[in-house]
């Protein structure tokens, strides 16, 4: 046996008395575990969240990186501060004021990508058994954050128009009932991951003052807030409340992905704190990344771009929402996204997502389990499709193939509930 050999029957932890406490928290999210397979080309995938990225002008943003690095090499390729450079921090504001929140470049704190804003976020205020209160279902890559820094993760309801006012004062209650305090609400108010609802106009101030009353800090991640489908951007919650609301964001949806480049407007106090963080965790970001978003923002036509990404994105989801509807088998349910990546798909009584995957690996297409999206494990009724990457077609075709196998589902329940043995 090599020393670099990683077959699963030779990978023996010999370290796994040696972690500390917080790496038990880290394990491989349902959706890490099933990319290789996804990725297989006779699969069509609605599993992995991954952008179109061949919808960009690949030769101009090819040229204007050339240019980049031989007009001002010697700024991209050198280290910058931890805050960002400040050029791109502006320019972030003008993406932001989209959304009415009037911060300063000051207020801003560049990230690799928003994720890296929720680990630090996570760092800065979670103690091992803390509540961090979430919806139901979360984004799973926020629950890994969490879970890597040990909290306690408390799940609020959600219905059509997001998060319900009245669960999370039940759940603010809840906590305080058991003598904590929940450290911070976690809440994606657009276009949700995974359940593709959006918070309705008429609950954004209700949530806030909520909030403000318990003193609970409100952490809007907010990744596809561009990408609506109909009429202007909602406005953000931190426009409203500066105070009381961090607010992430990312070019990974509106640009790349692959340039790893999100950021995080904080209270002075928390940005200070991130800014620190940051500068523990990887001394500075990718100036050569930053750049590359700063000069993209100031030279390339971003705004059409974006409108093309969301005529795109609203022709994927209504493909979904239509083969959805002509396909699927009585008994199932799914939500009606009004921009964003995602429908969140309700399965037949007794129907398991997480059963049924190697079922649908088997018919050629692949979807994430929603239990990969509660921190308890629940959500074994639900599936998250998502339509960003293939097309229309690949996108029927592959809920042709869901359906069936949830019909096959469906009659193997009925089989085995009426005593006919299944083979
Ligand atoms: N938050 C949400 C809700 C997301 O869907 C994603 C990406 N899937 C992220 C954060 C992280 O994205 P990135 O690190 O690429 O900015």
């Amino acid at each position: 046996m090599t020393a670099g050999s990683d077959s699963p029957a030779v990978r023996i932890d010999r370290y796994v008395g040696q972690y500390a406490e917080r790496a038990k928290g880290m394990v491989a999210s349902e959706i890490r575990a099933l990319f290789a397979v996804a990725a297989r080309p006779e699969i069509v995938s609605l599993a992995g969240g991954t952008p179109y990225v061949a919808a960009l002008p690949l030769d101009a943003v090819g040229s204007m990186v050339g240019e980049l690095v031989a007009g001002q090499g010697t700024q991209a390729l050198q280290y910058c501060t931890a805050q960002g450079d400040a050029g791109l921090r502006e320019r972030i504001c003008e993406v932001m004021s989209l959304e009415g929140v009037q911060d300063h470049p000051d207020d801003v704190v560049v990230t690799v990508g928003s994720q890296q804003a929720l680990d630090l976020l996570a760092r800065i205020f979670v103690d091992p058994g803390d509540v961090v209160l979430a919806e139901a279902p979360s984004y799973v890559g926020a629950l890994g954050a969490f879970s890597a820094y040990q909290a306690d993760v408390v799940h609020v309801p959600m219905d059509d128009e997001g998060l319900i006012p009245e669960a999370l004062e039940q759940a603010i209650a809840a906590v305080a009932a058991s003598g904590r305090r929940a450290k911070f609400l976690y809440t994606v108010p657009n276009f949700h991951n995974p359940a593709g609802v959006t918070l309705a106009l008429s609950r954004r101030h209700r949530i806030l003052d909520i909030c403000q009353r318990a003193e609970l800090l409100v952490v809007e991640d907010n990744p596809y807030g561009l990408l609506g489908f109909d009429g202007d951007p909602m406005r953000a919650l931190r426009a409203d409340d500066p105070e009381g609301v961090v607010y992430l964001g990312t070019f990974s949806k509106t640009f790349a992905a692959g340039v790893r480049v999100g950021w995080a407007v904080a209270p002075p106090a928390i940005r200070d704190k991130l800014i620190l963080a940051a500068e523990s965790a990887v001394l500075c970001h990718s100036s050569f990344a930053q750049l590359t978003v700063r000069e993209y923002l100031s030279t390339q036509p971003w705004r059409e771009q974006i409108k093309d990404f969301r005529e795109l994105y609203r022709a994927r989801r209504d493909a979904t929402l239509d083969a959805l509807a002509r396909l699927m088998p009585p008994g199932c349910g799914w939500t009606e996204p009004a921009g964003g990546f995602y429908v969140w798909l309700r399965l037949p009584d007794g129907v398991d997502a997480k059963a049924m995957l190697p079922r649908a690996i088997s018919a050629r297409v692949a979807y994430v389990p929603g239990t990969g999206f509660y921190a308890d494990g629940s959500g074994g009724q639900f599936a998250r499709l998502c339509y960003a990457f293939p097309d229309p077609e690949r996108i029927r075709e592959g809920i042709r193939r869901l359906a069936a196998v949830v019909e096959g589902e469906i009659e193997l329940r009925h089989d085995f509930a009426s005593g006919v043995p299944s083979v």
